[in-house]
């Protein structure tokens, strides 16, 4: 993976990158903002709050709104320090005896992402809406990975997602998760219908950026069959696209079988057979060893599952590159039907549903925002999915006394223990750290619907079988990346609207424009400010799925934001530097949403055994313990908004039979 870092840190190509200009990031150390009358502090900075009780915290502050911040965001600084102090074993013992907040309540969650929104939800549903319900979550804002970028480029505001894209899932909704999204007015079928063709993109295509250090030459090649997203690409045109590019004519010719060919590579061996074969080998194997490509065929390959998988071709199971539509499999005869050896998502893949796809400006965050305006009384204006893309959202209403529900933002929960036996208590106290102190609160019940790697230094009481399973799953790393434009005239010209870079830093760069919804009105004209959504992954091939995540999460919290800017920078300007791109001038502003701890962990057949039903690591992670239940998104092993829900409805209805 190409990284100027080291390369290329010379101050004259730092000044052609534009590492001098002056963009919002000045404003803000990787994501904090440290100017005069800047509103918002890091929690964990210069002890800015330090000896404030929650009441009086930086939420509560005129202006605090942290989707407009810059910078390092995602797991911004600040938000896991307390959780790291508390793995290390150092928090409470720095910390001291927590301050008792007098504070009760009928429920405690414990994560403020869609899973502990939602359980807020089902809660208040069946206790009513006098029940009193606190929310902590660690970051600086709510939504867990459901969080809104909102940026204002040329007098427009201008959205995207800082993490979760868009409603759909490899499996149908359930009854409860769609209920919910019906209840907040959110019909996804009907706002893909009225919004999905209103794009200014509608007519640009597709390109492959080559880098030298990768195939030995560097060139953008444009105008690429379908799309870069898997797909087969449209039949005859590969060669004439593959010949414009540095590829060798052996690895051209191999890649124009793979996609075209209907050749059956496993002739003879029966349907399961074959199935049984590729769920065990990965797909840079097949491409290897069954197929017989060249070798160089590889990298162009590599990354392609970058995006939904978190990891490369070298550790995705075959079987899975067939069922998400990868090339060489047409010929092989294989049933698209529901079979063993799939991972969740490509299970989910083969299994037929309604078809729909639908894509908030902000990705799901607007669905974390209308969960929250339903929660909390005055917390935004409006009553539609329309009306929530615009509404501005009074952040010091979240953890208001006045409200039966509380939201509070930069607070770790750091212990969840009952008052006296877990078997016959009514009760749990909750410590939660903010800023370097620690503070309790009690409630009826508690909901963990925060990481499952957390849990068991949380929750010490719980038994060891449950811990070890709670540590089983390794969440999946990875990195949007947005970089806001002065105009897209550049990509006006070249025809494209996405380019795959398999060999750079970020392997895609896209141009991202939501629908126009309600009086949100993304830009139309070429002329005007556009964001660019960026994707790195930081795996690392040749290691198992779980050590390449485990190395990835410790890759992304050693990199600085510069090392990220002057990255970004340089794959502008290389990718778009022959278009006339002039990479110091066009960028205004950059956002990192870094997610360390990202995807849930799904289990993949080339490294997980085949559990009996029921005997998932995540099914007995989740299991109730006392008053305290388990949601999240790992409580499934399911990296899904749906799945979020639903184990946020699971954990409710368990607490409220416990
Ligand atoms: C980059 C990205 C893109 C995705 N795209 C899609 C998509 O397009 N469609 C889709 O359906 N799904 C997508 N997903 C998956 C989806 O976002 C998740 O399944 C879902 O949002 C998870 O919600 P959650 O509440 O279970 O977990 P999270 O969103 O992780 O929320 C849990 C919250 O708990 C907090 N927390 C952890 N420990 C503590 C603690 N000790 N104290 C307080 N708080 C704590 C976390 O910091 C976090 O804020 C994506 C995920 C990522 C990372």
């Amino acid at each position: 993976m190409t990284d100027v870092s080291n390369r290329n840190s010379g101050r004259s190509r730092d000044r052609e990158l534009g590492m001098h200009r002056e963009i919002t990031r000045r404003d803000f150390l990787n994501g904090m903002a440290v100017g005069a009358g800047g509103a918002l502090a890091s929690p964990w900075l210069g002890g800015l709050l330090a000896g404030q009780t929650s009441a009086a915290s930086a939420q509560d502050r005129p202006g605090y709104y942290p989707p407009t911040l810059t910078g390092m965001r995602g797991s911004h600084p600040g938000a896991f320090e307390v959780a790291h102090a508390l793995r290390d074993g150092t928090f409470l013992e720095k910390a001291g005896k927590p301050v008792d907040t007098g504070e009760t309540y009928d429920l405690i969650v414990v994560g403020g992402g869609i899973s502990g929104l939602a359980a807020a939800y089902f809660y208040r549903k069946q206790a009513g809406t006098a029940a009193r319900i606190l929310i902590l979550d660690n970051h600086d804002d709510f939504g867990g990975h459901a969080k809104r970028n909102e940026f204002h480029l040329g007098g427009r505001i201008q959205l995207t997602n800082g993490g979760t894209v868009s409603i759909e899932s490899p499996f149908p909704y359930s009854k409860e998760a769609r209920g919910l999204l019906t209840e907040l007015g959110i019909d996804p079928p009907v706002l893909q219908k009225k919004y999905s063709a209103n794009s200014a993109l509608t007519g640009l295509g597709f390109g492959y950026f080559f880098d030298k250090e990768t195939f030995g030459n560097e060139r953008l090649v444009t105008n690429a069959p379908g799309s870069f997203y898997g797909g087969l690409g449209a039949s005859g045109k590969w060669a004439e696209f593959l010949a414009r590019t540095p590829l060798s004519s052996q690895a051209q010719q191999d890649i124009v079988r793979l996609q075209e060919a209907k050749v059956d590579y496993m002739e003879g061996v029966a349907q399961d057979e074959k199935k049984a074969r590729l769920s065990k080998m990965s797909y840079k194997d097949f491409l290897l060893n069954v197929v017989k490509a060249h070798p160089d065929v590889i990298a162009f390959y590599q990354s392609r599952t970058h995006g939904l998988y978190g990891i490369g071709i070298d550790a995705v199971p075959a079987l899975d590159c067939w069922a998400i539509h990868f090339p060489g499999f047409q010929g092989m005869g294989l049933d698209r039907v529901p079979s063993k050896g799939l991972s969740f998502t490509a299970l989910g893949e083969v299994t037929p549903q309604e078809e729909f796809h639908f894509h908030f400006p902000d990705g799901n965050a607007s669905i974390a925002r209308m969960l929250v305006r339903g929660l909390i009384p005055g917390a935004a204006p409006g009553n539609t999915a329309e009306d929530i893309l615009t509404a501005k959202l009074d952040y010091s209403r979240l953890d208001h006394p006045d409200s039966a529900v509380r939201i509070r933002l930069n607070s770790t929960g750091v212990l969840a223990r009952h008052v006296g036996d877990s078997a016959s208590a009514k009760q749990v106290d909750v410590v939660y750290g903010r800023e370097e102190k620690a503070y309790s609160v009690r409630g009826k019940g508690v909901v963990l619907a925060c990481w499952n790697m957390v849990i068991p230094y949380l929750c010490p009481d719980l038994p060891a079988e449950q811990k070890e399973a709670l540590h089983y799953g390794v969440k999946v790393p990875l990195v949007y990346t947005v970089v806001g434009l002065r105009n897209w005239g550049v990509f006006q010209k070249l025809g494209v609207r996405g380019i795959s870079c398999p060999g750079m830093y970020h392997t895609s760069m896209n141009l991202d424009q939501g629908p126009a919804m309600g009086d949100y009105k993304p830009a139309q004209s070429p002329d005007d400010p556009i964001l660019v959504h960026m994707l790195r992954t930081p795996c690392q091939p040749g290691l198992s799925a779980r050590e390449q995540q485990r190395a990835g999460h410790y890759e992304l919290l050693a990199t600085p934001f510069e090392t990220f800017e002057r990255n970004i920078r340089d794959q502008f300007a290389r990718v778009l530097g022959s278009a006339g791109f002039d990479v110091a001038r066009e960028i205004e502003v950059i956002t990192v949403n870094r997610w360390p701890h990202g995807y849930a962990y799904e289990y993949n057949p080339l490294w997980d055994p085949d559990w009996p039903e029921g005997k998932r690591p995540c099914d007995i992670a989740r299991r109730r313990f006392g008053r305290i239940t388990i949601a999240n998104s790992d409580a499934a092993a399911a990296a899904y908004t749906d799945q979020a829900i639903d184990q946020g409805y699971r954990a409710v209805q368990e607490l409220m039979s416990a």
